[in-house]
């Protein structure tokens, strides 16, 4: 089935598009602009008629139709809010769903609410004033104060506490959902060597900049990719550079992303407690044997639970699993079974994420969520917000992303004090984080409260043979850590 958008006289299209995703996800539209046409059998038409000042749109979807025109009001901001209103409207009239979080589009809920509490209104007041404007349930409006009154506790203030990340963007395999810059071990074996190389020297530039600057590292995150995808002695090398170049006996976490169940290993897991790390992640993102094979994910089940009790035998006592809502052929029985079962397993946080289809993963190209599979997802985030804080776990961070079904959510419950510090900041964008690392990025928050963001090379070959080039950017990365002085 086709859809074509047409925007006619107005320039607002980048978030038209985002509503009309919000009722029809998973779908690459026909874009159409003032004069051209379509034959798309669906056709959503938003318009500035500037003669008379009116804003209009027009639908057909699946045979139906419905229109609307009213005054555009004066400032143009307003008007791309009003029309974005009217198509909302129209789009919840003719699909008869509600969306759960409303009008918003944006990542980054609980930042809204955070903004609306330090203007000094009160938590009803910012309930009250969101809900009006963006439309957002009652029940995801809880969720995002919730965690905003939590994250509030947890906060650094200091422009000199940093978190440092680091890049290891190797996978055993690729996940059929994924879109990440990660590549398969099998085709990048000739490449990490050299790339934990790189990388080793990347550390060493950045310890030097931390110690120059005077920064404080209160956590460490080794994600990826898959961080233990690489052997025990590769990621010693890694550890250990950080051990020795970093000042890191004030973090207050370090986290590495052990992740995938089949690399996880009794010397690998040795190798990140000698090294200090203080939480991993296992992550099984489903523990329903079918659904794993169908997403391309090489393990069982009942690899995830050996890979978390054997954690749990060496002593680490900061365990996170995540799960993805919505994953292809996954049912609510199924989901519902798999989260009973991490909480049986008794890990210290639970990540919830909602599946995202971007157009880098395999799955993008092989399905379209319909409207009628959202409520089901919906129901499995439903279930997750229920049954984990009625086992111990709050919700403490939550994000949006682009192109996630039904428009929902990505939440973190973690139990009292095992909320991880870093997943905070990477969402609410007021602490610096520097990066080492293919794909990873340094981003300097300013003490006016503006952000610089320094981009590494995206994929390891560029990453290893541009790397001179790179480090040449760290005088920027540089000329920005001065203003912290
Ligand atoms: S483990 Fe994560 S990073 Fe690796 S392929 Fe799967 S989704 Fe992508």
């Amino acid at each position: 089935m086709n859809y074509a958008l047409i925007f006619k006289n107005h320039d607002f299209e980048y978030e038209i598009q985002a509503v009309a995703k919000i009722f029809i996800p998973g779908i690459r539209f026909q874009l159409c602009r003032n004069f051209e046409t379509s034959d798309a059998e669906n056709q959503i038409l938003t318009e500035y008629i500037s003669e008379q000042n009116l804003l209009h749109v027009k639908i057909f979807l699946h045979g139906k139709t419905y229109s609307d025109t009213a005054p555009a009001k004066t400032e143009k901001a307003e008007q791309e809010f009003q029309l974005c209103q009217m198509l909302y409207q129209g789009l919840q009239n003719l699909t008869g769903y509600q969306p759960p979080w409303g009008m918003l589009t944006g990542i980054r809920p609980v930042r809204k609410v955070l903004d609306k509490l330090s203007q000094g209104l009160t938590p009803e007041q910012t309930c009250q004033e969101l809900q009006q404007k963006y439309l957002i349930s009652d029940k995801k409006l809880q969720l995002a104060l919730h965690t905003a009154l939590l994250q509030k506790e947890i906060l650094p203030h200091s422009m000199k506490e940093i978190g440092l990340y680091i890049s290891i963007p190797f996978c055993p395999t690729r996940c059929s959902y994924c879109s990440f810059v990660s590549h398969s071990i099998e085709s990048a074996k000739s490449l990490i060597p050299e790339y934990i190389q790189k990388l080793c020297e990347e550390i060493r530039i950045l310890g030097k900049l931390i110690q120059k600057y005077h920064l404080s590292v209160q956590s460490v995150y080794i994600g990826g990719g898959t961080p233990t995808a690489v052997s025990a002695e590769q990621l010693k090398e890694i550890m250990q550079t950080i051990r020795n170049h970093i000042d890191i006996a004030h973090t207050r976490e370090y986290t590495v992303e052990a992740g995938r169940a089949d690399t996880i290993t009794e010397e690998k897991l040795l190798v990140i407690r000698e090294m200090n790390a203080d939480r991993i992640s296992v992550n099984p993102q489903t523990l329903q044997d079918s659904v794993l094979q169908k997403i391309g994910r090489c393990h069982t089940a009942q690899q995830v639970t050996d890979a978390f009790q054997l954690a749990r035998k060496l002593g680490f006592d900061n365990i996170n699993m995540d799960l993805i809502a919505g994953l292809p052929s996954d049912t609510y029985e199924g989901f519902s079974d798999t989260l009973r079962k991490v909480i049986d397993l008794n890990p210290d946080s639970v990540t919830v994420h909602t599946l995202t289809l971007k157009r880098a993963g395999t799955l993008y190209h092989d399905m379209n969520y319909q409207n009628t599979e959202i409520p089901v997802v919906e129901k499995m985030t439903e279930l997750s917000a229920a049954l984990l804080p009625e086992s111990g776990y709050q919700p403490y961070y939550l994000y949006r992303q682009k192109n996630t079904v039904g428009n929902l959510e990505n939440v973190g419950y973690a139990k009292t004090g095992k909320e991880n510090l870093y997943n905070i900041l990477i969402m609410d964008d007021r602490q610096t984080i520097l990066g080492a690392g293919c794909a990873a990025s340094s981003k300097i928050i300013l003490p006016d409260g503006n952000l610089t963001r320094v981009m590494n090379y995206k994929f390891p070959y560029e990453y290893i043979h541009r790397f001179e080039e790179l480090m040449n950017k760290k005088q920027l990365l540089e000329n920005e850590l001065e203003k912290l002085a």
